[in-house]
């Protein structure tokens, strides 16, 4: 089980400076509840200098080794709710992309952390539910291409099927450097030994991944033909089909 991400925790410690990304990915920090977008680095190299996201306010403050120096104040009053709310959907949707939690689970930690006068203006668990799932969705699109197929990290939600069931039941690992990944369910395997009619489709160059080939093995059930193992092989040795 992993522990919740540091977002979490610094909105439960309630610490004076909440670090968190924005919509956009930009650097953002809350500071007594007001939310600032990063501007600049400053010549030291480490000073960072920050902006009140709203164009029509001065507000800015400086920030050194987790030390907050207020340059000009804000031409209006905190918002310690919204940026309360704000951090936590930042965290939860961290939590989304890194855990394999049930939508059900983060929206409950969310709910416990949350004030009371968070919980007011908190956008409903329907909404919440809704953006852990897009936020799921954009990331199921192929993760990151490494150079090297030993570095491929398989994330949590392609190892199971979506009932939860275990799917990726074979990796002969990052220290292969002929690696190659078996996709099935256990129900699969025991459909191949009861169907013993079987038929198998390759794919070469599966690009996107780095993994010379797609094998696919295939029963027939009652007159379908259904996959049932998906293998991903770098490469296409008779060692290999061997393995
Ligand atoms: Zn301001």
């Amino acid at each position: 089980v992993k522990s919740p991400p540091p977002g979490f925790r610094t909105v439960l410690l309630h610490v004076k400076i909440i670090h968190m990304l924005s919509q956009k990915g930009k650097e953002m920090i809350i500071y007594e509840g007001y939310s600032y977008q990063l501007e600049q680095i400053l010549a030291d190299g480490h000073t960072k200098a920050y902006c009140c996201p709203n164009k029509k306010c001065n507000g800015r403050v400086r920030l050194c080794n987790e030390d907050v120096h207020v340059v000009t104040e804000h031409s209006h009053g905190p918002k310690p709710e919204e940026n309360e709310v704000r951090a936590l959907k930042c965290a939860m949707k961290q939590q989304a992309e890194e855990t394999d939690e049930t939508p059900r689970q983060i929206i409950q930690r969310v709910q416990e952390n949350i004030s009371r006068g968070g919980a007011a203006i908190a956008p409903s668990y329907r909404s919440l539910q809704r953006t852990i799932e897009q936020r799921r969705k954009a990331i199921e699109i192929i993760p990151q291409q490494p150079a090297d197929i030993r570095e491929l990290q398989i994330p949590a939600h392609f190892c199971q099927t979506i009932n939860g069931r275990p799917f990726l039941l074979h990796d002969s690992g990052p220290d292969d450097e002929n690696r190659f990944v078996m996709f099935f369910t256990e129900e699969n395997i025991e459909c191949l030994i009861h169907y013993t009619n079987w038929f198998s489709d390759r794919t070469f160059r599966v690009d996107p991944l780095n993994f010379n080939q797609l094998y696919i093995i295939h029963a027939s059930i009652e007159g379908s033909v259904l996959p049932m193992v998906y293998i991903l092989m770098k490469n296409r040795t008779e060692n290999s089909y061997r393995r």
